[in-house]
């Protein structure tokens, strides 16, 4: 006999005697007692299906050609065959002793209390090769006779094997045969699930996420077809890694598509971050090795977010939006490269994310407010105009200076209806002094100009519509921009800074220095003011004992003699003493801006240095 059970221990199913599902008739001679039918006895013999009856001690009493095919007795030592089922106790030959349950159920089912017990056993068949069995061992009814179960064995290998192969189509990915992200993610949750109370782990858990970089250009010049071939050959290349990583390990990295031109590696009892690195830095040299495919020979290089942590305190999407941070700055910081995950980055994304989901509703709420710094003559110093200054009353992280939040508000747009509030703020502010001291020299108000703004609104529009409705007078309304903003500006921005210079609207240069400091394209646009960057003005220290660095001196000179040449006025940002000041008035320059003079401040503090009188340096503890 060669019934043998192996392979994982399958699951019994116990019906209890109460169901409805009661014993079934009864296939042997011994049917309620009667004389045995040679019909029913020639019907179990030839029944396709493989049946033994089994007595009360669980011994095989007689098995029909079915159930004989699959249990032939082994040879005996002489090479004769050995006696068949018959005799031999079934539980022998199905396993049905090897596990507590099933035990305990097969005993029931021979005292008659139980009305069926059913397992499925991977048994050998005497061909040799290994089948799933699906064993059923019912009651006969009457417990008087020799026989006191039906044992039934049958094949379901077939049917096996089909559920496995739905469900390894379900878990992988068609194109590329990697697990798919169903399978990443059942894999993940069971690692975290077995490292919380798996003590024998080094308790860690570690992911690479990757994505290509510019696979969606070889999708759209090459067609899908080469797309698909690219990413199954990325995919073996990945595998590879994989396995090589995993060579020297317990584990092995599992690698998996999960969506497009995303893939993942998994690293359970991962050992920390080195780890992770290096695995990551053999991906990425990997597929830098260019692939031939159709007669095309393809670069292609990847970015990969690296995270790696304790698995206690994990879940499965916080791991996940871990990697896919990561992964964002990794392209962030210029593709074609690994980024480990963090945490104080994060937290300031977090605070990034929670700013810009903001910024829409904190205009409704006004929650902005303008600050203005003076401009001042540093010949005679009288105040000629003020800068406005935009802050954000934040209800959560109180007052915002602009570094925070201008940048968000010009990448989601919200610029546009920002500096329209500003504008019209910073316009209604400088009439109010007018109207209000017109005894005073009118003061210019300057105000800040994003790219955004010219581009994606009619700026012209609003600046005429501001200027109509508040009154101002378009000369006291200066627009400063930085010089990257203006370069190469053709087409509209250009119109608009026509427009707006012909309006009479004062267009600064902000910044300046700091970029491209072509003087010569400057002055061929409607540009009047040149606002000198803080760096230069920083060289400018002779009160502090430190020599001045007589480089910067001759620079900024040089550069305010060329700008007058070009008509251009010059004002310099950060003044923060009275040496710059003074150095700065020598050398040409005509206006200055700094705490020198005073600090952005709030619009009532403005009127005390409209009056003619000078703005003297304030004494520096005031
Ligand atoms: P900016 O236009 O160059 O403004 C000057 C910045 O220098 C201001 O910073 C000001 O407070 C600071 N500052 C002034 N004097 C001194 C000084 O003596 N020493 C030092 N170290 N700093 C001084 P703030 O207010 O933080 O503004 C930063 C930038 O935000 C501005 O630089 C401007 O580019 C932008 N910004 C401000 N308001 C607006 C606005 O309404 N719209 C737009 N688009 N941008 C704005
Ligand atoms: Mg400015
Ligand atoms: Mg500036």
């Amino acid at each position: 006999m060669s019934g043998t059970s192996e392979g994982p221990t399958p699951t019994a199913d116990l019906v209890p005697p109460a169901t409805t599902d009661g014993p079934p008739k009864p296939p042997t001679h011994r049917g309620g007692g009667s004389a045995p039918g040679e019909p029913y006895r020639a019907a179990f013999d030839r029944a396709p299906l493989a049946m033994a009856a089994i007595g009360p001690d669980g011994t095989v009493i007689t098995a029909n050609d079915a159930f004989r095919a699959l249990f032939v007795p082994p040879a005996g030592p002489d090479g004769k065959p050995g006696t068949g089922p018959v005799g031999r106790p079934a539980a022998d030959l199905v396993d049905l002793g090897s596990d507590a349950r099933t035990r305990q159920g097969y005993q029931e089912v021979l005292r008659g209390q139980r009305a069926r017990l059913r397992c499925s056993r991977r048994i050998k068949h005497p061909d040799g090769h290994a089948m799933w069995a699906r064993i059923t061992v019912s009651p006969l009814p009457d417990p008087a006779g020799p026989a006191a179960a039906l044992l039934s064995v049958s094949d379901i290998s077939a049917r096996r094997e089909l559920q496995a192969r739905l469900r390894h189509l379900q878990m992988h990915d068609p194109v590329t045969r990697l697990p798919n992200r169903t399978l990443f993610f059942e894999r993940l949750s069971g690692a975290l699930e077995t490292s919380s109370f798996d003590d024998t782990g080094t308790g860690r858990i570690g992911l690479c996420y990757l994505d290509l970089d510019g696979f969606k250009a070889v999708n759209d010049t090459l067609g899908h077809r080469i797309g698909d071939r690219l990413l199954a050959a990325v995919a073996e290349r990945l595998t590879r890694c994989a396995d090589e990583a995993g060579s020297a390990r317990a584990t092995t990295p599992l690698a998996a598509r999960l969506g497009g031109d995303e893939f993942a590696l998994l690293v359970e009892d991962s050992t920390g971050t080195e780890q992770l690195a290096d695995l990551a830095g053999t991906l990425l040299r990997t597929l830098q090795e260019p692939f031939d495919i159709a007669g095309q020979r393809l670069s292609l290089s990847a970015s990969i977010g690296v995270v790696e942590r304790h698995a206690a305190g994990t879940t499965a999407t916080g791991l996940m939006q871990a990697a896919d941070t990561t992964l964002y700055w990794a392209k962030a910081d210029g593709k074609a490269r690994w980024t480990l995950f963090d945490p104080e980055r994060n937290a300031h994304r977090m605070t990034r994310q929670a700013l810009a989901s903001s910024l829409r509703p904190a205009l409704e709420r006004e929650e902005f407010v303008l600050e203005y710094q003076p401009l001042v003559e540093l010949g005679d110093g009288t105040l000629r105009g003020v800068e406005a200054l935009v802050r954000w009353e934040h209800p959560q992280f109180g007052t915002l200076t602009p570094n925070r939040f201008i940048g968000l508000a010009e990448e989601d747009g919200s610029i546009v209806q920002l500096g329209r509030w500003v504008l019209r703020t910073a316009c209604r502010q400088a009439r109010r002094w007018q109207l209000d001291h017109p005894g005073a020299e009118p003061v210019f108000v300057s105000v800040n100009v994003a790219v955004r703004q010219v581009w994606d609104s009619d700026l012209v529009a609003d600046v005429d519509a501001i200027l109509a409705e508040t009154g101002l007078d378009a000369r006291l309304l200066q627009l400063e921009l930085t010089e990257s903003a203006v370069m190469g500006s053709a087409g509209r921005p250009l119109q608009a800074l026509q427009a707006l210079s012909d309006m009479g609207v004062r267009i600064a240069i902000d910044d300046f220095g700091t970029g491209y400091s072509n003087l010569a394209y400057l002055s061929r646009l409607p540009v009047s003011t040149l606002k000198l960057d803080g760096s230069f003005v920083r060289g400018f220290r002779y009160e502090d004992g430190a020599h001045p660095n007589p480089a910067d001196e001759v620079i900024v000179e040089t550069l305010i003699q060329l700008a007058h040449r070009l008509g251009l006025t010059v004002t310099a940002e950060c003044v923060e003493t009275a040496g710059q000041a003074e150095r700065l008035r020598r050398i040409g320059c005509d206006t200055g801006q700094g705490w020198l003079y005073s600090r952005p401040v709030a619009p009532d503090r403005i009127p005390p240095l409209l009056v003619t009188r000078p703005v003297r340096p304030p004494d520096r503890a005031a």
